[in-house]
Parts: C-alpha cells; sequence; structure tokens
C-alpha cells in the first residue's frame, strides 16, 4: 500500500508549489488513481487527449488543453464515475521530419544521404526522447490521464488500424490513385492538402504576352502571373460566347520561348471579362486549365522538377529556378517583342504551412480519399443531435466545410509516417492493398512487387484516433466500454484538420459517431491580444511559468474566463491573481488549522442551534455547489471557476473568517465557529480541486490529519460536492447581506474622507424591516468597521438628529455617520475654503483667457478646446466643493 506523503504538523507560514506538487502527483500515480475500472453497471467518461506533435516540447496551448481537460476528468472521477482520460503522441509526418532534418542539415547531412532505413532510425530515436519530455511536461501539468494507455501513432495497434482502414476504403472504392493537380511544397518536397495551405495575397504582376498564329500576321494575347508556365502550355481558350474571337477558334498558335504549336480552343470556364478574354492553358499546372484538359483531351506538360527547377520540357531554360526562369523568359519575350504590357496585380499566392515556401501546383499522380459519401452521415450526425458542437457557432461552419468537401489528398513524398499499404507488381503491373505486408502480387502470384514509397497524410492517423487508441479494428472489451467517447476537446484551429475527418472515419469504422459532444477551446494571445509567436518573443512557457507563479496559478489563470470558442487573452496580472488566490487558501486553512484544539473530534454540525453567519455560509456553499454543478454540465468552467472564487476568497475567506475570528475570541458562551468553518473549508476545497489538484490536496491533507477522520486517502477520490436543499436559508442569506453591506459602506466613508486606522467612528443604523435581526451583529460590526457607537434607532425621523452627517442608503438599511465623528470639522472648513479661493483663482484666469478675442482667433483649435475643457472641468469642482462645505 502507498502511504500518502507527510504533511507537517505545523503547517509552514507560505505556500510554496515547487515543494508539494510532484509529492503529490507520485502519490496519485501509485496509488493508480488515474486507471479507471471497467464497471458494467456504471457509464464511463471518457476523453481521448490530443495528440501532441512530437516535434519537442509542449506550448502554452497544450497546457490549456491539458487543463481544461484535466477540469473535466478530475470532475467526473469525483462524480464517480469510471473516467478514462487517454493520452497519446503523434508522429506529425511533416512537421517532425522537418526538424529531423534541420538537425541533420547541421551536420552536413541529407536524409537521401542516410537512407531511408537509417533516417527512419535517427527519427525514432528523436521521436522517443520528445515523447518523454512531453509526458514529464504534462505531468508537471498535474494531468490525471491514464499513463499505461498512452499511445503513439506510429504503434503497432494504430498501424493496424491505419492499414484496416486503408484496405477497407479502398475495397469499398473510396481510396483511389489518380493524376491530379494537388500541392506541391518543393521545399518539403511532398504533396499537402488543401487545408496545408497559407494563402495570402500578395502584390504580384499581370503579364499581357502576344502568341503568333501560326498562319499569317496575327497574334492573339494571353495575360499571366506565372510566365514560367508558358513553357507548359497545351493550348489557348477563349470563351465559346466570346464574339471576339469566334473567327479563330480552332486555329493554331506558336508557343513563344519554345515555339510549339498549340490549338485555340473554346471552353465555358474561360472568364471573357479577365484579362484579354483569351487565356493560356497549362494543364499540368493549374487547377482550372486541369480541368479544361480533361474536358478537351488536351495533353499535360510537367515542366518542373520537384525542387521547383525546370525540367526537359522547359527547352532552354533547363535547370533553372522557377523564378529565375520567370525573368529569364520576360527579358526573352521583350526581345521578341512579344510582351504587350505589365500590369501590376493582386492574388493569392499558396504557401506551406510548414515552411512558408510557394507552393506549385502540379499535377501528379496521389492517393486520394473520396470524400463526397462519407460526408454525408458525418454532416446527419451532427444534424440530427447525436453530436453537439460547443459553441453552436461552429456548426455552421462544420455543415459549410463538409456540403463543400473535396477529396483528400492522402499521400506524402516522406519517409516519416505510415507507410501506404500498396504493392505494385513489376509483372503483371497491378496493385495490391494489404494490411499486413504482401509477398506476392494479389493478381498473378508474383514475388516481384514493390511497396509504394510513400507515407501517409499524417491526419490520415489522427482520423482513427479515438477508436485506434482503444483496441480497433479488433473488438476489445476498451473498445465496448469505452467507445463511443464522451467528450472531444480541442481548439477550433483543427476543426476540419481532425475533428471532421475524426467524426467521418469514426462513423465509416464503427458505424457510431466517436464522441457526443464536441468542445472547442479559444486560442491563446498574450495581453495585448496579439497571437503568441516565436518571432514576436510574446511566448509563454508552460513550464518557466508554473515554475514562477506554481501549477495551478497557471491552471487557474488558463481556466479564468474561458468559455468555448473564445480566445483568451494571458497577462501576467492573471497568473498573479492566481498565485494570490492559491496564498489566500493556504492562509485561511492554515487559520482553521490552528484553531482546532488538538484533541478535537467533534465535529458534528448542530443545524437547529447555528447562529445567522453558520447559515449563511452554509447557504450560500450549496447555492454555489448547485451553481457550479449547472455550469460544469454546460461545459462554463470559466464561469463555475469564477463563482468558486467568489465564494472562497470574497464570502468565505473575507467575511466569514472574520466573523469566526469574533466568535472565538469571545469569553461567552458562544457555540464554536469551528465546525461550520472546517466543513465549509473542507467541501469548497473538493469543489475546487479540479481546477487546483496540487494546493487543494496539500491543504486537504492537512485537515485530513488534524482530525483524523476516515476521509479517503486522496481529495481527488474523494466526492464531489453536491448541493443541500436543506442549507438553503434566504433569510439568513437577506441578513448577513445586510450586515456585510452595513460594514463595506461604513469603511467606504472611511477611506473616502481618510479617516485614521485609529479612530473610531459612530454609526446609527436604520432597518424597518431587518432592525432586531441586524442588533446581534452590533459587535461584528464595531470590530469589522471600527464604528462605535453603533446606535440602532427606532424610526428614521429619530436616526437623523443632526445635520451634520453622512447619509448611505442601502438595500434593507441606512447608515448614518455624524461628520465629525469621522472628521476634525473646523479643519475641513478651513481645507475647503482654501481649495475653494485656490479654484476660483483657476476658474477667473481661465474665464479671461477663453474671453479674449485674440486667443480665441489666434490660437489652435486644440488648444483653445482644451482650455475650455479645463474650464468646465474646473467650475464642476468648485460647484462640488461649495456644496461639501455647505454641508458642513
Ligand atoms: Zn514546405
Ligand atoms: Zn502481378
Amino acid at each position: 500500500m502507498t502511504e500518502a506523503p507527510s504533511v507537517q504538523y505545523e503547517m509552514p507560514k507560505a505556500y510554496e508549489p515547487g515543494k508539494v506538487e510532484q509529492k503529490w502527483y507520485k502519490f496519485w500515480l501509485e496509488k493508480g488513481y488515474f486507471k479507471p475500472k471497467i464497471d458494467p453497471e456504471k457509464k464511463p467518461f471518457v476523453i481521448i487527449m490530443p495528440p501532441p506533435n512530437v516535434t519537442g516540447e509542449l506550448h502554452v496551448g497544450h497546457a490549456l488543453t491539458a487543463t481544461l481537460e484535466d477540469i473535466m476528468t478530475r470532475w467526473h472521477r469525483m462524480k464517480g464515475e469510471p473516467t478514462l482520460w487517454l493520452p497519446g503522441v503523434d508522429h506529425a509526418g511533416i512537421a517532425a521530419q522537418v526538424v529531423v532534418e534541420q538537425l541533420l542539415a547541421g551536420e552536413g547531412l541529407t536524409r537521401h544521404q542516410l537512407g531511408r532505413e537509417k533516417f527512419t532510425e535517427r527519427m525514432w530515436q528523436w521521436a522517443k526522447d520528445c515523447r518523454q519530455t512531453i509526458a514529464r511536461q504534462h505531468q508537471r501539468l498535474g494531468v490525471s490521464c491514464d499513463w499505461s494507455r498512452e499511445c503513439f501513432t506510429l504503434d503497432e495497434g494504430p498501424s493496424r488500424a491505419v492499414r484496416t482502414a486503408f484496405a477497407h476504403l479502398y475495397n469499398k472504392g473510396l481510396i483511389y490513385r489518380g493524376e491530379r493537380i494537388i500541392n506541391w511544397c518543393p521545399r518539403c518536397a511532398t504533396a499537402i492538402s488543401d487545408l496545408e495551405v497559407d494563402h495570402k495575397e500578395l502584390s504580384g504582376h499581370l503579364w499581357y504576352v502576344r502568341y503568333p498564329l501560326a498562319e499569317g500576321n496575327q497574334f492573339i494575347t494571353v495575360a499571366t502571373t506565372r510566365p514560367e508556365t508558358i513553357l507548359g502550355d497545351t493550348a489557348v481558350a477563349v470563351n465559346p460566347n466570346d464574339e471576339r474571337f469566334k473567327a479563330i477558334v480552332g486555329k493554331e498558335v506558336i508557343l513563344p520561348a519554345v515555339n510549339r504549336v498549340i490549338p485555340i480552343v473554346a471552353d465555358e470556364a474561360v472568364d471573357p471579362s479577365f484579362g484579354t478574354g483569351a487565356v493560356k492553358i497549362t494543364p499540368a499546372h493549374d487547377p482550372v486549365d486541369f480541368e479544361v484538359a480533361q474536358r478537351l483531351g488536351l495533353p499535360l506538360i510537367n515542366i518542373l522538377n520537384p525542387d521547383a527547377t525546370m525540367n526537359e520540357n522547359a527547352g532552354p531554360y533547363i535547370g533553372l529556378d522557377r523564378f529565375t526562369c520567370r525573368q529569364a523568359i520576360l527579358s526573352d519575350l521583350e526581345k521578341d517583342g512579344l510582351l504587350v504590357k505589365v500590369e501590376p496585380y493582386t492574388h493569392s499566392v499558396g504557401h506551406c504551412q510548414r515552411c512558408q515556401t510557394v507552393i506549385e501546383p502540379i499535377a501528379s499522380k496521389q492517393w486520394f480519399i473520396k470524400m463526397l459519401p462519407l460526408a454525408k452521415p458525418a454532416i446527419e450526425a451532427v444534424l440530427d443531435g447525436r453530436i453537439a458542437i460547443i459553441p453552436q457557432r461552429f456548426t455552421k461552419v462544420y455543415l459549410n466545410w463538409m456540403e463543400n468537401i473535396r477529396d483528400w489528398c492522402i499521400s506524402r513524398q516522406l519517409w516519416w509516417g505510415h507507410r501506404i499499404p500498396v504493392w505494385y507488381c513489376q509483372d503483371c503491373g497491378e496493385l495490391t492493398v494489404a494490411i499486413e505486408d504482401a509477398k506476392s502480387c494479389r493478381h498473378c502470384g508474383s514475388t516481384n512487387i514493390e511497396q509504394d514509397p510513400d507515407v501517409l497524410d499524417t491526419w490520415f492517423s489522427s482520423a482513427l484516433w479515438t477508436h485506434s487508441t482503444l483496441g480497433w479494428p479488433d473488438d476489445t472489451e476498451n473498445l465496448r466500454y469505452f467507445y463511443p467517447t464522451s467528450v472531444m476537446e480541442t481548439g477550433y484551429d483543427i476543426l476540419f484538420f481532425w475533428v471532421a475527418r475524426m467524426i467521418v472515419m469514426g462513423l465509416e469504422d464503427t458505424s457510431v459517431v466517436p464522441f457526443h459532444t464536441v468542445y472547442l477551446h479559444g486560442l491563446i494571445r498574450d495581453e495585448k491580444g496579439e497571437k503568441m509567436s516565436k518571432i514576436k518573443g510574446n511566448v509563454l512557457n508552460p513550464i518557466d511559468t508554473l515554475e514562477k507563479y506554481g501549477t495551478d496559478a497557471l491552471r487557474m489563470a488558463l481556466s479564468m474566463g474561458t468559455s468555448p470558442g473564445n480566445d483568451i487573452k494571458l497577462a501576467p496580472s492573471r497568473l498573479e491573481a492566481s498565485r494570490n488566490f492559491a496564498n489566500k487558501l493556504w492562509n485561511a486553512t492554515r487559520f482553521v488549522i490552528r484553531s482546532i484544539e488538538p484533541d478535537r473530534s467533534d465535529m458534528e454540525i448542530r443545524w437547529h442551534l447555528l447562529p445567522v453567519e453558520d447559515r449563511w455560509i452554509l447557504s450560500r456553499l450549496s447555492r454555489t455547489i448547485s451553481n457550479v454543478a449547472n455550469l460544469m454540465d454546460g461545459f462554463q468552467f470559466g464561469e463555475a471557476q469564477r463563482q468558486i472564487n467568489d465564494f472562497l476568497w470574497g464570502e468565505f475567506c473575507d467575511w466569514y473568517i472574520e466573523f469566526a475570528k469574533i466568535r472565538l475570541r469571545s469569553a461567552g458562551e458562544v457555540l464554536s465557529p469551528i465546525p461550520v468553518l472546517v466543513y465549509a473549508l473542507e467541501t469548497s476545497l473538493r469543489l475546487l480541486h479540479p481546477y487546483m489538484p496540487f494546493v487543494t490536496e496539500e491543504l486537504w491533507q492537512n485537515l485530513k490529519q488534524r482530525l483524523s477522520s476516515e476521509w479517503p486517502d486522496s481529495i481527488m477520490v474523494a466526492a464531489y460536492p453536491e448541493a443541500e436543499d436543506k442549507a438553503i436559508d434566504p433569510h439568513a442569506e437577506r441578513v448577513m447581506e445586510s450586515v456585510i453591506e452595513i460594514i463595506r459602506s461604513i469603511r467606504n466613508a472611511r477611506a473616502q474622507y481618510r479617516v485614521e486606522s485609529s479612530r473610531w467612528v459612530e454609526a446609527q443604523i436604520y432597518s424597518k424591516q431587518l432592525v432586531s435581526a441586524i442588533i446581534p451583529y452590533s459587535e461584528t460590526i464595531q470590530t469589522l468597521a471600527r464604528a462605535r457607537p453603533v446606535i440602532f434607532p427606532d424610526s428614521r425621523q429619530e436616526a437623523q438628529p443632526r445635520e451634520n452627517a453622512l447619509v448611505m442608503v442601502l438595500k434593507e438599511s441606512e447608515v448614518i455617520i455624524p461628520m465629525e465623528s469621522m472628521i476634525d470639522l473646523e479643519a475641513e472648513r478651513q481645507r475647503l475654503q482654501d481649495e475653494i479661493e485656490k479654484s476660483q483663482a483657476e476658474v477667473a484666469r481661465l474665464e479671461a483667457r477663453l474671453g479674449d478675442g485674440a486667443f480665441q482667433t489666434r490660437a489652435p483649435a486644440a488648444v483653445v478646446d482644451k482650455e475650455r475643457q479645463k474650464f468646465y472641468t474646473l467650475t464642476d469642482k468648485l460647484e462640488r466643493l461649495k456644496q461639501q462645505l455647505f454641508k458642513l
């Protein structure tokens, strides 16, 4: 049996997070609290963690994910549900390969020099280190996920799931290999999906180029933003309804630079208003042209090598880089008098999301998933409510994307990832798709076969993550019990990349939705609202932050004010406030513990004897618990946190503890506040635990030790508080709210009149309905507001015997403070008189200035305005000073 770590008998004066966090995490781990027990009688709560990329360290976005998921997980676990939070890491295909290639470059090596096998070994070694770092960092954040189930996308199980899903889709005709225009990144040397392309509006040029007709002396002019692609033109197209070109459709032109003869064709896709109305057709390098070529049977001529230099089809330009070639062609065209004009032109240019290189659209043979038939059930699942997306506004975004979905290019020309399970026969030319490595051709039996060199898009394996981590394609107990999962919590920025595809693949592979709720959190921005980025230097490292402020403070700051779909600004003030909150709790608990007598074992709450303040705090606690339950059910974790904070900091620490201190000090026969103090504190700690797991555990264990009770071994397996109807007491709330309001108003008055802290002020309190309930709090008001005497007049008239008094009208009472009890009247009169004189002189000066015609006409308008504004402000102040003096 694991013993709970000891806590000191006397609590240290200050909270030092670094001293307690690791101790408790280790304890939780050893006790096996993170592992769920399968109980067929109970419905489990399941979250599959979005697997961080195995590309280095966690950033603050991961910390937000971890915090929100841990809040949900701890909360459900404390509610007694078998709770599984399954952690994992993604191999992050292209992103990870880029990082390791950069490391290699530092050693003067390329992956090709190393070879596929050696390179992959290197990747595995590197990935192993990163996975350890990521796990260690997650543990520092206090995550309560089941580490015994940690998965990596390239693990055996998920890899078999990938092959099974691929084979299944292929056999259904939903995966195909075809030549299409894809997005090619010349730097990464791979195809990437539409989603991985960043479109940027760039100012470029539109060049007008003349193509000579093959017969006669005529020309046809076309416009292009990429003149180098002229080399790949296989036609010039015009709109069939364009009268200007009717006569020349069917004729031929001579392609400049390479002198190839190409036809003039007609196609509806040509926009007569673009450029000259005639466009060049480059089928191998433009998606629209590709379709025109398919329709009209035009040939495809690829002019680029994989690294975006010109290939053998580029004639004299072979070997040039694409942008050097552009300049070379332009100067040749100019020389030949074929360049008509240049216009500045702003257009959208695709960039690789990973490396920001300009993407080339290239016709290429790749693997695709036919998305249209798969999107249908995924649309229905959201429309009929089987899946709810929070916040709701993203439902529309999701549906819109799904309804306009395009085929998904899933092959990548990389080495790091799931290799495509397809083998090509060198004898019969057929292909074999297999789950286990194929040994021979399925068609002719030949063993002369070769596996496709490409790997699958990383998101292909991520799309299976909800079921592949639970054992699919096998029918396992885990899959039966934990699938479908409960909540998919992730950032809204990967709604399409990941969430949508998980819904598609979950439904396709298992026929049920992979989760019931999608919770999308916002992005974390800096205090000015700017996105965090390495370039801006405003990145907050979560580990540095938790070392500075404590893990709980970081978690608190991240969940503070959080609401689904909204970005949050993580200002240092939030972190400081959260750290202060942890300290406040520490001090409060320390006070409670020190107040418990050493032999105290009687903690029973005698409800029928409780004074109003006890009934008030218990009522407020119960209300807070019930609000928190509703808010958490509605995924409003930020607001739930706010209510817990407000209760603990405000009502419990600032007021109830102060009331209790008075009782503890009083010599007479008073019911001890200790049982209620302990009860309210212990319950609140459990309420707060999902947000601040470490400090609540440490404080709770301190309480437990002092009370030697039969409590569970850890707060994290104690029950989450439930509201008690019998505790709700509207009368007690009304009375105590009035008492607090009275104390606060007197304190405010003291502050306003700068009353010395040693001075007692007199207060008269009148309340029509609550006076008899407030009178017992006379001593409390005296002590906490430094008011003496406190008088309770019988009527409103009787309440104001002196003219010179400050009257404060509160919700259910009036507080009257004679001015002379706060200030030295004569001195105050003198002070006001002095200030009035000073202001009057200044007003007169301004009046004279503003009345001066020369100033009005000569001074700049802004200066005149400023003086006028000053005049108004001062006149107003003067008026108020006079009133104050009059009152005195
Ligand atoms: Zn790239
Ligand atoms: Zn064969």
